[in-house]
């Protein structure tokens, strides 16, 4: 194969990068890139299990002297996002990635670069190749399906792995140090209704103009949720005017703030008049509390028709709920700057066959918190007469003050760089959680390089920082045999 990247350190996991590169590997794809894996462990004569999901864990054993060391896992996932430019002509499931080096900067042609995760497996491989390093045993673990949902590693067997630390590489910043994530769940809440006719004066009142954004990087922004907007008005409404909903949509996915919320109500007695004035108004003191936030809130409101209305008592219901159902951010960290403890995002109103639902994200540097919220919004949707279902649990990554991989992660870089680390957390899900749910007291630091538009086909990463942040691992593997 014809190699881009030249004159450059470190030369070995630079090419394990063009190497993985021209191999398939978009999320659910894993079976070529964990089929090189296997022969690559083999070839060397290294211990290596591929299962059924195509997760990957290759073993090897400490370097001499060091063959009876606590073993550090090394984890990083296979998969990557397959994003491209609408122009370029690309097959994923057949095609290699087109790298291309400019100045410090490589980035691949047209689509994902897969940065993320490229550099955890090359690293991986670098390490287990060379033969002259210090090192502890090595539990080199690379998952599938990471970038659809964790997959790959929630169905990992946990008792292939001894090693109770490890060094995440899913993390991109060199001299960030990922020391916690969410955990999280979803919460659905349905209300059941059944149609009546529709009578009155109907009113359509859509939401739109706000900011949106994902509701685990963004949620301590205080964007506008347009679903939570118009809970308020329409129990703005309620105080004055008898109504039925004949319709509620809002959002489209749950991990996003929702922008947009459209609903269409039925006023009764000749009250439409007020209830547009009660909206202007309500409309004109949330403009004025998002001035700062998300400044361009428009709520439209137009006269509508409806042959037929949800019943009273279920349009009450979900005047109650949209108005009282919490959301946004419920607490801030004390002890990582800027993060997030916990939140959560009304994400998605929809109208099912019989029933609203609402779609509720949870989110939570601690596994308690997460219960308990979902527990809050069980609790006020069932005492509100709905329905309440708690699904999809992944765990979290706590934040351990004590954790020594960190710690020594941190003194390592300061001895390389004479620069001072800083410590990182992320308000999402990470595999470091699933890990740390699955291996109780697992002791996790995560590193990267400094690299940017993750998911798009403008990723890059620096090569300078890649190959600094290679001997930031190197170090850290290093020391780890002195530190006992
Ligand atoms: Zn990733």
């Amino acid at each position: 194969m014809e190699y881009v990247i030249h004159g450059r350190e470190p030369a070995d996991a630079l090419r394990f990068f063009e190497e993985i590169s021209a191999i398939p590997r978009a999320s659910r794809n894993e079976a070529g890139i964990a089929a090189y894996m296997k022969k690559f462990a083999e070839d060397r004569g290294l211990w290596v299990h591929v299962d059924e999901n195509n997760n990957v864990v290759i073993k090897k054993p400490g370097s001499p002297g060091c063959e009876h060391l606590p073993p550090v896992m090394l984890q990083g996932h296979l998969d990557i996002v397959p994003e491209k430019n609408q122009d370029t002509v690309h097959d994923w499931e057949k095609d290699g990635l087109k790298l291309q080096v400019k100045g410090d900067i490589l980035t691949a042609t047209g689509t994902t670069l897969g940065c993320d995760d490229g550099y955890a497996l090359s690293y991986m491989l670098a390490v287990l190749d060379r033969k002259d390093l210090r090192h502890p045993p090595l539990e080199c673990v690379m998952t599938a399906m990471e970038e659809v949902g964790l997959i790959g590693a929630m169905k990992i067997d946990p008792s292939l792995i001894t090693a109770r630390r490890m060094i995440g590489m899913d993390a991109g910043g060199e001299g960030g140090f990922l020391a916690s994530s969410a955990g999280g769940n979803y919460v659905f809440v349905r209300v059941p209704f059944h149609y009546v006719e529709g009578r009155g004066d109907g009113l359509s009142i859509r939401i739109r103009g706000l900011d949106g954004g994902h509701s685990g990087g963004l949620i301590h922004m205080e964007k506008g949720n347009s679903n939570k907007i118009l809970g308020r008005i329409l129990y703005n409404v309620s105080k004055e005017c008898l109504f039925n909903i004949a319709a509620i949509t809002g959002g489209f996915k749950g991990n996003a703030i929702p922008r947009e919320a459209d609903c269409v109500i039925m006023v009764q007695n000749g009250m439409a008049g007020r209830a547009r004035e009660i909206i202007a108004a309500t409309e004109q003191e949330i403009a004025r509390e998002l001035a700062f936030s998300d400044k361009n809130l428009k709520v439209l409101v137009d006269t509508a028709s409806a042959d037929k209305m949800l019943n009273l008592e279920a349009s009450r219901k979900i005047v109650h709920l949209s108005h009282v159902l919490p959301n946004g951010v419920m607490m801030r960290s004390m002890a990582i700057e800027g993060l997030t403890n916990a939140s959560l995002n009304v994400g998605v109103v929809t109208m099912e066959e019989g029933c609203v639902k609402y779609e509720i994200t949870v989110r939570s540097a601690e596994d308690s918190l997460v219960r308990s919220i979902a527990e809050v919004v069980a609790d006020i949707a069932e005492t509100a007469g709905a329905e309440v279902e708690i699904t999809g649990t992944y765990p979290a990554f706590s934040f351990d003050p004590d954790s020594q991989m960190r710690r020594i992660a941190m003194e390592v870089y300061q001895a390389q760089s004479g620069k001072e680390g800083k410590v990182k957390a992320v308000h999402g899900g990470t595999e470091a959680g699933v890990f740390r749910g699955l291996l109780p007291g697992l002791d996790i630091v995560g590193i990267g390089p400094n690299s940017g538009g993750a998911h798009t086909p403008e990723e890059w990463v620096d090569l300078c920082s890649y190959e600094r942040a290679f001997n930031l691992l190197l170090g850290i593997l290093d020391r780890l045999c002195d530190e006992q």
